[in-house]
């Protein structure tokens, strides 16, 4: 039992109420993308309606309202990492350019042949590629943390895996195919130990756990504001003032400079170094409601009651005949990802939607991981703290009957 209104809570929500072929919309693709509370949506229309204006350059009203509530997100973002300042928050257009960022800008300049960068088996194709890219041009090795079947790390593989070589580990602090939460404090100080960086993808952890990236000691921490209820095209990279100061800019551009000449040009200071061009300054502004949204609630209670839909879901699939979880690791957030034995998963997704059910299904990205698992790819059922118990009955219900198609 909880306290916890849920249905006060999907009143925020104008998605939700919805019928999706002819039944009421079951949304457990949450771990794709959030719904985003009315909040949101205001803040982005008071945004367009009011305040609309280039930001930084102009000295008139609008300009200076823009601005203001364009670095007022910034702060906002510092707070919801415990960044120690707000310096050290770039926005980017989410996740994966985070990544690109800091692959492009930090790798090109500080890896070297016989270097190694370390990511994990479970990692998403976005904390994947940009790491192959680098290493590719710059003569350095990708090395792999392993995958237990539980769908945890094999943290002593880590261990033998970390040398004076490594340069960068860049680790998922919670998988979005498995619901995995890492151990990521003991990776981190690990790979200091020998003198690495670290970067860890947040886009799963953001929306569940309380981020404290002075805590974690790590180098650089990246999320994506449309998976922490917030708007798609828009997230943030922390990175450690030394190590942002001692990097090169990403892009060129307008905003990015000091001063321009034909021989010459001088680069702003960070975080505006790694800004270039006018950003994307509405869902900058929108995504501190959505934070503001998520603070008021408070993540505890809303991880509190996300685990026991968990607990719940992962009891009422437990009779399904031919389903298997896949990961099962004690450290789990909200993700209910499975296989039904003799059935595609597509089929799985196809006919749950036709019952208003939204799941995920394939590899979600995360294709090495499956090719571990021996599998093409899963169902993903993912819950937010706007899913109910009775809407997980829904999809266990559809479950039954497509376990039952097979015989
Ligand atoms: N990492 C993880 C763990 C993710 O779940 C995702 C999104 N599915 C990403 C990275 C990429 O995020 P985005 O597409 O928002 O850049």
């Amino acid at each position: 039992g909880t306290s916890f209104d849920v249905e006060k809570i999907r009143q925020d929500f104008p998605v939700l109420h919805q019928e999706v072929n002819g039944k009421p919309l079951a949304y457990f693709d949450n771990a794709a993308t959030t719904q985003k509370p009315q909040a949101v949506l205001d803040a982005l229309t008071h945004y367009y309606t009011q305040d609309n204006a280039n930001i930084h350059r102009g000295i008139h009203t609008l300009a200076e309202r823009a601005t203001a509530a364009f670095e007022h997100t910034r702060e906002t973002v510092r707070t919801f990492l415990n960044a120690p300042s707000a310096e050290e928050i770039i926005f980017t257009r989410g996740t994966t350019e985070g990544i690109n960022l800091v692959a492009s800008s930090w790798g090109h300049t500080h890896l070297q042949a016989g270097d190694e960068v370390i990511i994990s088996g479970m990692e998403h194709h976005s904390n994947i590629v940009p790491w192959q890219m680098v290493c590719e041009a710059r003569g350095a090795t990708l090395k792999v943390i392993p995958v237990r079947a539980d769908g945890s790390l094999d943290l002593e593989a880590f261990e033998a895996l970390v040398s004076s070589r490594t340069k960068m580990v860049a680790v998922v602090y919670v998988s979005n195919s498995l619901g995995t939460i890492n151990p990521v404090k003991t990776i981190i100080d690990k790979a200091h130990a020998v003198g690495a960086r670290v970067l860890i993808d947040g886009a799963q952890a953001s929306s569940h756990l309380n981020i404290d990236v002075q805590a974690l000691d790590c180098d650089f921490y990246v999320f994506s504001g449309h998976k922490i209820y917030g708007p798609t095209g828009v997230g943030a990279l922390f990175g450690k003032r030394e190590v942002l100061e001692a990097m090169p800019p990403y892009q060129g551009g307008g905003e990015m400079i000091k001063e321009v000449t034909f021989e010459k040009t001088t680069y702003n200071d960070i975080p505006y170094k790694f800004e270039a061009g006018t950003p994307n300054i509405a869902d900058v502004v929108a995504m501190k409601a959505a934070i503001d949204y998520l603070q008021a609630l408070g993540k505890d209670n809303l991880a509190a009651y996300e685990h026991e839909l968990l607990t719940y879901a992962t009891q009422a699939v437990q009779d399904i005949p031919g389903l298997k979880l896949v990961g099962t690791a004690s450290e789990k957030i909200s993700i209910l990802s499975f296989v039904l034995e003799g059935i595609h998963h597509f089929d799985i997704g196809m006919m749950l939607d036709a019952r208003g059910v939204a799941i995920r299904t394939g590899h979600h990205c995360t294709q090495p991981l499956m090719h571990h698992f021996g599998l093409e790819g899963t169902a993903r059922a993912s819950f937010a703290f706007y899913n109910t118990t009775e809407e997980v009955d829904r999809m266990v219900e559809g479950l039954h009957r497509i376990a039952k198609l097979k015989g």
